[in-house]
């Protein structure tokens, strides 16, 4: 039988590497749906590639350009603009892979519970924001998560539930991004084109700044937080510039487990598309006799805030996390647009912590409402 399923956020990084995935294995796959945000031109030409059921595009301005360049293909749907993106969720597969960047990945996020067996979860701002709502909506529907963030996709693999009373820690391994060695000075006036460089992974812009500045692991210790229903105090970081150890799980008989592999989404992707089995994918192996040092490092925590922040935030409560999220958010896409230096990303989100950190919220409606109010400050902040 062949697995259906759905594909949000198509044309991006992560996107693109489980459509490779699929093309490679296509005896084992039924693309149902694929959305994408703008790209009109790569969504239509993954549209003839796989044959879905459905194309959604988000903005709704590249609509009628999609629609000629399926014309000649009566079979495939097109639709466009958000409620198609949301009504594109509830659509019944097998796997839903949920690869949208940003809080906009919420509400499909929420809508797909319901129709699909099994969500991979790539887009992991919507955990950070509302991560206790998710995974009890998640539980309730019966619906299998499968992380699918290196890191969380490693203690995933290592992560014995029947033992959870004797995990004592989850450590996570961060690559420390481009600016690991850099001075302070030279971090605050880095350029976009410094900060998207990385490394060691090929990722979409927004989350290769995140690199950079370190949010992306303090977005990561709040989302294993909600993924493993791990205490914010038994999460913890470690630089490892390798990127080979994708994260340990420590056990409190001295036990350290872990997952390796080489820095290529294409494993953990591949990992949640087979699961329970494995498959074999196009990606690089782990040539474990060509490996010679792996490096660990503690976190320069005086140049790198926000790892210190997700944990603030976890004790402060879902207002503070959302806020942390929301003006990250806010200040990268200026930066990108070469509005802001990247110091400036610090200041931001710092500012926003300070402001919305006591903020209560109990429903989806308080946290998009919350959410639009960090990014509304945020944005005026800028502009002072
Ligand atoms: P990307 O920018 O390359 O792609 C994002 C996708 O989402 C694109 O298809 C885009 O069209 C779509 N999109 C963007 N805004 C949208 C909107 N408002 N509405 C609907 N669709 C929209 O991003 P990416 O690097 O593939 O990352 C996707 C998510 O996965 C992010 O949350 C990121 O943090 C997470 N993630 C990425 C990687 C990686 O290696 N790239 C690793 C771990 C986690
Ligand atoms: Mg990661």
């Amino acid at each position: 039988m062949k697995k259906t399923i759905s594909v949000f956020g198509a044309t991006g990084s992560i996107g693109r590497s489980t459509l490779d995935l699929i093309a490679h294995n296509p005896n084992d796959f039924t693309v149902r749906v694929l959305t994408a945000g703008k790209n009109v031109e790569l969504l239509a030409a993954q549209a003839l590639q796989f044959k879905p059921e459905l194309v959604v595009l988000a903005d709704d301005g590249g609509y009628e350009q999609l629609c000629d360049l399926l014309s000649a293909h009566k079979d495939i749907q097109v639709t466009a603009g958000r409620q198609a993106l949301l009504d594109a969720a509830d659509i019944e597969v097998d796997l839903c892979m949920a690869a949208i960047m940003g809080f906009a990945g919420l509400e499909p996020l929420l809508r797909s519970i319901h129709s699909s067996k099994a969500v991979a979860i790539a887009n992991k701002e919507p955990l950070v924001a509302a991560g206790s709502l998710f995974m009890e909506a998640a539980a309730k529907a019966g619906c299998q998560i499968l992380p699918t963030d290196s890191e969380h996709n490693a203690i995933f693999q290592v992560f014995e539930p029947e033992n959870k009373k004797s995990i004592s820690r989850l450590i996570l391994t961060a690559s420390g991004g481009p600016f690991r060695s850099w001075s302070h000075e030279d971090i605050l006036t880095a350029t976009p084109a410094q900060a998207v460089k990385h490394p060691n992974w090929s990722m979409g812009a927004k989350i290769s700044v995140d690199s950079a500045s370190l949010m992306n692991k303090a977005l990561e210790v709040i989302e294993a937080h909600h993924l493993f229903a791990m205490a914010e105090d038994k999460i913890d970081v470690v630089v490892h510039p390798e990127s080979i150890v994708h994260s340990f799980v420590e056990y409190q008989d001295g036990s350290v487990l872990a997952q390796l592999g080489a820095p290529d989404m294409r494993t953990p992707i591949a990992y949640c598309l087979s699961w329970p089995q494995r498959m074999a994918t196009s990606g690089e192996c782990l040539d474990v006799f060509k490996l010679s040092t792996l490096n660990f490092e503690v976190v320069r925590d005086d140049v790198f805030p926000p790892i210190k922040w997700a944990h603030e935030s976890l004790r402060a409560g879902q207002g503070a996390c959302i806020a942390l999220n929301a003006a990250n958010e806010v200040a990268v896409a200026h930066f990108l647009n070469k509005d802001i230096g990247f110091g400036r990303i610090y200041t931001i989100v710092e500012k926003m912590l300070e402001t919305f950190s006591g903020r209560e919220v109990y429903s989806l409606e308080d946290v998009i409402s919350l959410d639009k109010e960090v990014r509304m400050a945020s944005g005026n902040f800028i502009n002072l």
